[in-house]
């Protein structure tokens, strides 16, 4: 795994946010005509230039893939009208330089979800085998039954898309995965409000926390030859994207 709970942190650079925010009435229940109607959208290029995450063959870096992945998978998606697409980031700096630590940064991302009333957070990340050179595939972490488990049969649906669209551009299918929390951290770290499980990957826990369903794409290990061959370069990102959106079209009905 290229990620575990507490990465995809920021520290301390100094930066100014690059997102904005909309009026505070999108994250309310009772949104206006004008939003309601259209599918919200958060995609997150997963680390950035402040927390890197996987090296590939190569020296590729997880960063710069998932960046360009977003931006493309962002123009993708644009072309449709009854969508609306925010970004986590559109630089390689971290979005939260103020954050004193990576949990905190991470919570920032998901909470941004919620202050735009995301319908979704998409989490894209490349996977490394961390020395095993033959571990591939793509896989979908999608959050776990607790606390609001809607969120895991939306995950299921969603992921189930977007691993058969990355299958057909010749990556394995590992499937969806959930992971609970785990007993080395802070007691109120390892449950929801109302005591179940919580999730390990902190953009699923935190996203749920604040009310979005999110899941995490590994899209191939960029570990091993063979998918970093379906990876690298823009026309294979592209493609990466367009299996990613195609997916987005189908589960939330998106028309141009
Ligand atoms: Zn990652």
């Amino acid at each position: 795994m290229a990620m575990a709970g507490t990465l995809f942190g920021c520290g301390g650079s100094a930066a100014t946010e690059q997102t904005t925010v909309p009026d505070a009435a999108e994250s309310e229940s009772t949104q206006t005509p004008a939003s309601s109607d259209k599918v919200v959208l958060l995609i997150d290029p997963g680390h950035d230039s402040a927390h890197p995450g996987a090296t590939g063959i190569g020296g590729v870096k997880e960063e710069d893939l998932t960046l360009q992945l977003g931006e493309m998978l962002k123009e993708e998606l644009q072309q449709y009208s009854n969508v609306e697409i925010y970004m986590t980031r559109e630089t390689s700096a971290c979005p939260y330089p103020d954050a004193a630590s990576s949990v905190e940064d991470n919570r920032q991302r998901c909470a941004y979800a919620e202050e735009i009333g995301a319908d979704f957070m998409i989490s894209l990340h490349f996977n490394s085998g961390s020395g095993d050179e033959t571990a591939n595939g793509s896989m979908v972490l999608i959050q776990n039954t607790n606390y609001e488990p809607t969120y895991n049969e939306m995950g299921q649906e969603l992921g189930n898309l977007i691993l058969s669209n990355l299958s057909t551009l010749g990556f394995a299918d590992k499937g969806l995965q959930t992971k609970d929390m785990t007993d080395d951290v802070e007691p109120e770290q390892q449950t929801y409000p109302d005591g179940s499980r919580s999730d390990y990957y902190a953009i699923l826990h935190h996203a749920k926390l604040h009310h979005v369903p999110a899941v995490i794409v590994e899209h191939g290990f960029i570990t091993n030859q063979e998918d970093l061959n379906r990876i690298s370069g823009t026309e294979n990102l592209q493609k990466l994207a367009g299996a990613d959106a195609q997916a987005i079209v189908t589960y939330f009905g998106l028309t141009k």
